[in-house]
């Protein structure tokens, strides 16, 4: 019962635990979609921005091999040359430089800054190499700009030679990726990253102005999502020891990468709130089913013990502890079917004290009680076999059934009580012994007999008769008669 209880128990708490887990695995599934598709926001934006401001970057190279372009006014060229970049949000600057890296037109105004920017990486990129396309290069501070942090987007101007004619420079302000990054949904303790393809970091969120521009090309995060084009990943910043999940993107046109990452508590913190909950009731109904099955386990085999013993009690004599009248007739109907089938000898005992109604009226009915008592006792003793069977019939009489047993064999069973009685040392005054004897009708039957059980016990008391009749304190036998 406790068993079974406890099994089924712990079936409940660990289907229980499988749900959970799988609540878990789906959370995390959920996070990695939700991660997905931030980037996937991202790199739309990013991508549809730098577009536009590609297309400027072109129309300004174009505009400036075109003559009449040239030949135009101050304002018309500008307009020709700065047009449509005029249109993009988070531009910082855009220059033309000459091949010294001098501004010759500025989408500022018709008459240009003055600055040089020969020093440039963009510049010099531009200027080794006349295949480099679009650029887009390493965060810097604007020199025209009080410091605003960019990254620049540049196109190299050739001369009808191939040879270097000069850079056209459009300066992205990095608040662009910071205002982007602040609007995209990432809990408490989210992360978001975008760098170039060298390791360098453009923009962070939480933003740190002092990680703009810092490679970390040596970061485990860097170096895991350098294979793929995009996939996640676990890991544990160093920054703050956050465990998070994280999802990179290689973006698909630029040469850049974004990785968004989620805390694990916070992609966890309604999971770990249900988990409480759910295992907290799961476990204490699973203690409580426990508690129930042990309760009723103890009740049942309360109730088993009792039922047994009731049993037991139905089945015994209360004086004497010796089987009594209802079960002596059951057995007697058993192993006399058992003799009919095995076809063998059935022996049977009759039982009774002599002058014992003189014994209690010269000691009273409770020495009776405890004579009655101690001569079944001694005629219980006196059965060895687990066959033969002892019971009292009623009063001061009782019958031993001897299966499979032989009239000598009786006789001997017989004569080994009487002398145990005798041998009991009980006074009776009344008696001519002077001791508490008893006398015993002895009766057999034999498969050649067609009689049934009652005549046999009637047998024996004939035999009883006779004995009491011939001076008591003696053995008779009687052999149960044909038909
Ligand atoms: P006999 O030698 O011829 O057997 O004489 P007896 O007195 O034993 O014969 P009888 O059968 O007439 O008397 C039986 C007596 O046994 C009657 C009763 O006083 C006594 N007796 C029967 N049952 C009990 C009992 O449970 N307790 C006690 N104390 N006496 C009992
Ligand atoms: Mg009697
Ligand atoms: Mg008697």
């Amino acid at each position: 019962m406790v068993t079974a209880g406890v099994v089924i128990a712990l079936m409940m708490v660990a289907i229980c635990a499988v749900v959970l887990y799988q609540s878990r695995v789906d959370a995390t599934e959920r996070a990695t979609d939700g991660l997905r598709n931030i980037a996937a926001m991202a790199e739309h934006d990013i991508e549809r921005n730098f577009e536009l401001y590609a297309l400027s970057l072109q129309a300004a190279v174009d505009g400036v091999n075109d003559h009449e372009v040239m030949a135009a006014s101050g304002r018309l060229r500008n307009i020709a040359l700065f047009d449509r970049a005029a249109t993009a949000s988070y531009l910082g600057s855009m220059l033309v430089l000459d091949a010294n890296g001098n501004i010759v037109f500025d989408a500022a105004g018709e008459v240009p800054r003055v600055a040089n920017f020969a020093d440039r990486e963009y510049f010099r990129v531009h200027q080794q190499r006349s295949n480099v396309g679009l650029y887009v290069g390493h965060p810097y501070a604007s020199r025209l700009r009080n410091g605003s942090l960019s990254i620049p987007l540049s196109r190299r101007i050739s001369h009808t030679d191939g040879s270097f004619a000069g850079v056209v420079l459009l300066a992205i302000q990095l608040d662009y990726f910071r205002q982007l990054f602040s609007t995209l949904s990432l809990g408490n303790h989210g992360a978001m990253v975008l760098m170039q393809q060298d390791g360098t970091l453009i923009m962070r969120r939480p933003y740190d102005e002092k990680v703009i521009g810092r490679n970390v090309s040596n970061a485990s995060t860097f170096k895991e999502h350098r294979q793929k084009v995009e996939g996640s990943f676990t890991d544990v910043s160093v920054i703050d020891g956050v465990r998070r999940l994280y999802y990179f993107k290689n973006l698909r046109n630029l040469p850049l990468t974004i990785i968004v990452a989620e805390a694990y508590s916070d992609i966890y913190a309604a999971w770990w709130q249900r988990t409480v909950t759910i295992a907290g009731v799961m476990l204490a109904l699973a203690a409580a089913f426990i508690g129930l099955s042990f309760a009723f386990g103890l009740q049942l085999r309360c109730r088993m013990r009792a039922e047994s013993k009731l049993a037991m009690l139905a089945q015994t004599d209360g004086l004497t502890g010796l089987h009594n009248r209802r079960t002596l007739g059951e057995i007697l109907n058993q192993e006399w079917r058992r003799a009919r089938r095995t076809r063998s000898m059935f022996s049977l005992l009759f039982v009774d004290i002599d002058w014992f109604k003189v014994y209690n009226d010269t000691y009273g009915h409770q020495a009776g009680d405890a004579t009655l008592a101690a001569v079944a006792k001694c005629i219980g003793d006196n059965i060895r076999r687990p066959l033969d069977h002892a019971a009292r019939y009623g009063g001061e009489e009782f019958i031993v059934v001897l299966p499979d047993t032989s009239p000598d064999g009786a006789i001997a069973m017989a004569e080994n009580i009487r002398v145990a009685i005798a041998d009991l040392g009980i006074e009776h005054s009344g008696s001519e012994f002077g001791r508490v004897t008893a006398s015993i009708g002895a009766a057999t039957w034999t498969p050649e007999q067609d009689s049934d059980v009652s005549a046999v016990v009637r047998v024996a008391d004939q035999a009883l008769y006779t004995a009491k009749a011939t001076g008591r304190n003696k053995v008779e036998l009687s052999m149960v008669q044909v038909g």
